[in-house]
């Protein structure tokens, strides 16, 4: 069965046999609130939608496993079985600024939720201090699959916000991303597309689709280190898409889309973090529109060998960036650390049929609404 949220699927089908495609909308807004509802069932329907619907549709083909919440309640993490069998997590995280600060800042604008998706079970790419590339890859979501997760999401909070930093790397399953984040934005959910995030490890070819098919949504380019050879360290497929030439991607990017890039740089303690490499990266990004996220690492047990900076370096590291290169620069905060709602660092691992065992890092960390950056 397909999922009524896989738009290309359904509105070709509708197509065929004549159905108003304003339908598909109103049948998304239905199903958005109302859990427990097949599609055929949306009030409204005419008889050749509710036929086609009824045979060849499910409202939704994923299951929210569990959710957990959060101690201070900004945080919410959804388990998430796929059609196929496998589980990923979505991670809402949500804060109000007129209930007071969030992250000992005041933020504007009232009640607002980001939400962290996957695009993959598991990641080719092999970063050494992620706990998804161990994984290794085993599929690709569905645009359909990635949709569900918002409309699991939004049947909790409205959503403001959408990263894509959860499971996998989006720009290795870039047809579904791309189709998935049209869905997004379209009438039905009216996520803005500056209000979309993708985060990518720096897929070059695909970057330069990106510009072209999606020239609105916030690019993040996962960085990690100023120099080809300390990149190669730490992240394997930096060899296929060697830093110069990301580099020179990112600038044809930037003059063709005109929005500044987020720069991901994790925080490594005694790889990455040292004095000599602020000042190195800052020459790399001086000249350009960037904000610069300083990322904790978060140990993932015995997989990776790594430690997180001391909060001296990281905070010497944003000085150099800030005061000697006027780049500007965060450190990403933490959320819902009690629940490990950690985006982009999960690993789930099952034994046996029914028992459902999850391994994630020791800490974790939320992501501030990174888009607040821009305005
Ligand atoms: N594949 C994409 C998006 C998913 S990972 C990418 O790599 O950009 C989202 C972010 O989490 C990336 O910046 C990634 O480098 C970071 N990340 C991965 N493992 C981490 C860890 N153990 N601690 C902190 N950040 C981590
Ligand atoms: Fe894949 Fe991103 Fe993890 Fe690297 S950091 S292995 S690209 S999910």
């Amino acid at each position: 069965m397909n999922s009524v949220f896989e738009e290309a699927v359904i509105r070709q089908q509708f197509e065929q046999r004549g159905i108003n495609l304003k339908l598909i909308s109103l049948i998304w807004k239905y199903l958005a609130v109302h859990e427990n509802v097949e599609a055929y069932e949306v009030p409204g329907l005419s008889k050749a939608a509710c036929d086609v619907l009824r045979t060849n549709f499910k409202s939704t083909t994923s299951t929210v496993k569990a959710t957990v919440k959060s101690a201070d309640q900004s945080t919410t993490k959804l388990l998430i079985q796929l059609q196929n069998g496998s589980f990923v997590e979505t991670v809402i995280m949500s804060y109000d600024s007129r209930l007071g600060t969030y992250a000992g800042r005041q933020r504007p604008g009232g009640p607002r939720a980001t939400l962290c998706v996957s695009s993959q079970v598991g990641c080719k790419m092999g970063c050494t201090f992620c706990a998804t590339g161990s994984m290794g890859f085993k599929s690709n979501l569905s645009a359909g699959e990635i949709v569900e997760q918002l409309v699991h999401a939004s049947r909790l909070l409205q959503i403001r916000n959408v990263v894509f930093m959860g499971m996998g790397e989006p720009l290795n399953n870039y047809n579904s991303v791309v189709e998935a984040i049209r869905s997004m934005t379209g009438q039905c959910f009216q996520i803005a597309p500056r209000h979309i995030t993708i985060s990518t490890v720096g897929v070059i070819p695909r970057i330069n689709s990106l510009k072209y098919d999606l020239p609105n949504v916030n690019l993040a380019v996962s960085l990690h280190a100023p120099l080809q050879e300390v990149r190669c360290q730490i992240m394997p497929a930096a060899r296929a898409y060697p830093l110069r030439k990301l580099m020179d991607t990112l600038r044809s990017y930037q003059e063709h889309c005109k929005r500044k890039i987020f720069i991901e740089y994790i925080m490594l303690d005694g790889i990455n973090d040292q004095e000599d490499q602020a000042h190195q990266l800052g020459t790399l990004l001086e000249e350009r529109e960037v904000v610069v996220n300083l990322i904790p690492f978060n140990p993932i047990g015995s997989i990776s060998k790594f430690s997180s900076s001391t909060k001296e370096n990281i905070e010497l590291f944003q000085k150099v960036l800030r005061n000697v290169y006027n780049i500007r620069t965060t450190v990403r905060q933490e959320m819902g650390q009690d629940i490990s709602g950690a985006c982009g660092q999960l690993l789930v691992k099952f034994s046996g049929e029914n028992s459902i065992n999850m391994e994630y890092g020791r800490q974790s960390e939320g992501i501030p609404d990174i888009e607040d950056l821009s305005l």
